[in-house]
């Protein structure tokens, strides 16, 4: 069977896990041949879109203009879908991929589905089953899920969400997640970051918007209690870009003892810091996917999560946000080294890091069918 021959894709992507994510995925489809991937940035996570394209050396192809920082999230979002459409018109893609869960992977599919160009997802299937946690992701997801062509589930968990939703087994590929792939690539030879002396790391990160306010307050108090309870530990909380957060972490958590506050970091430092702690809380979707290929417990911030895989591997718990919850279940580890080393095994639920491969391969067997399938393109590929 042949190749795809000339296939332009579109790579839309604008908050720092889609590139992280998608990265794999553009070099896949260069290296393959018969693909030319667009990279289209939407500039929706500004800095660290910018941050991370720099990191991973990506030159954006076409970069919109951001949407207004105080605009709402619905603005935000009409914003996106319209630039996506001129983007669309301009680059005439044949296809395009769409990462996860944000506006501009929504955007990105209904924009695509008006001009009715077919969509890949990468990451499909994620699912908690509550619109209203993680919102707006859980929604943004739903909807990419009814438009998509193909979808790239990262695990068989994932896959069945879909196929249980009635996508076709035929258009669900089980890939694994491409930010292992990230990972693996990164990370080869990557030292961790130097410990401090006689002090254990960890590291917070803090983000989701159904975690703006109370919640925070009650991580960052629970973070305090467990530096007061826990002498030998060193909490590095590494904040994230949005004005509001930084400022609550900076406010609370700067100048005390034992405690740091550091980031946006490059990605390759954020790895090496990871890499270098004993245990990691967080919100962060990315993170729960990859603390544990280097077999760093992971405590999930939240209610509830998405990512079950690593919690019914062992490798995760969900810690909730109420302060005595979370402080209790941390202390509960850094006090009882055994239970924390039930947890500290270094396995990759979501992934062996060759996502990006079985991808590309699904589209090249995708685009070959197709020509095969249809006479004049078959001739015009000679
Ligand atoms: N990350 C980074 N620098 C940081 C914090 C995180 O490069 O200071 C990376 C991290 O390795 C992961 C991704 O950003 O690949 C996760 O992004 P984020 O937590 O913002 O979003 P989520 O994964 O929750 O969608």
């Amino acid at each position: 069977m042949q190749g795809a021959t000339n296939v332009r894709v579109a790579i839309v992507a604008g908050t720092r896990p889609e590139v992280v994510k998608l990265a794999p995925v553009r070099a896949a489809l260069a290296a393959k041949g018969g693909f030319t991937p667009v990279w289209i940035s939407t500039e929706q996570q500004a800095a660290l879109n910018r941050q991370a394209l720099d990191t991973l050396g990506i030159a954006p192809d076409v970069a919109l203009p951001a949407p207004a920082n105080d605009a709402s999230l619905a603005a935000r979002f009409a914003h996106v879908m319209d630039q996506l459409d001129r983007a669309y018109e301009k680059v005439q893609p044949d296809l395009v991929v769409v990462q996860g869960d944000t506006s501009s992977t929504a955007a990105g599919a209904m924009a695509a589905f008006a001009r009715r160009l077919p969509v890949a997802h990468v990451e499909a299937g994620l699912r908690t089953f509550d619109l209203a946690s993680p919102f707006p992701e859980e929604g943004w997801r739903c909807v990419v899920g009814q438009l998509a062509e193909l979808h790239f589930a990262p695990t068989g968990v994932a896959a069945g969400n879909l196929t249980r939703q009635g996508v076709a087994d035929s258009r669900v590929f089980v890939t694994g997640n491409t930010g292992v792939d990230s990972v693996r690539l990164a990370a080869a030879g990557l030292a961790p970051e130097p410990a401090t002396e006689g002090l254990r790391r960890i590291m917070v990160t803090l983000h989701r918007r159904e975690n703006w306010g109370e919640a925070l307050e009650n991580v960052l108090g629970a973070l305090l209690d467990i530096r007061d309870h826990v002498p030998d530990v060193e909490i590095v909380f590494v904040a994230h870009a949005n004005p509001a957060l930084r400022q609550r972490v900076f406010a609370l958590l700067e100048g005390q003892a034992r405690m740091r506050v550091i980031g946006p970091l490059e990605y390759t430092d954020f790895l090496r810091l990871l890499k270098s702690c004993v245990m990691v809380m967080s919100d962060s979707g990315g993170v729960q996917e990859e603390a544990p290929v280097f077999g760093v417990p992971v405590l999930v911030l939240r209610e509830s999560t998405e990512r079950m895989e690593a919690v019914t591997a062992g490798v995760a718990r969900l810690a909730g946000v109420s302060r005595a919850g979370v402080a209790g279940l941390a202390c509960l580890l850094l006090t009882d080294e055994a239970e924390r080393q039930t947890m500290a095994r270094a396995l990759s639920p979501f992934g062996d890091g060759y996502a990006a491969e079985r991808i590309v391969e699904v589209l090249t067997r995708h685009y070959a069918q197709r020509l095969a399938d249809d006479p004049i393109s078959r001739l015009n590929a000679g």
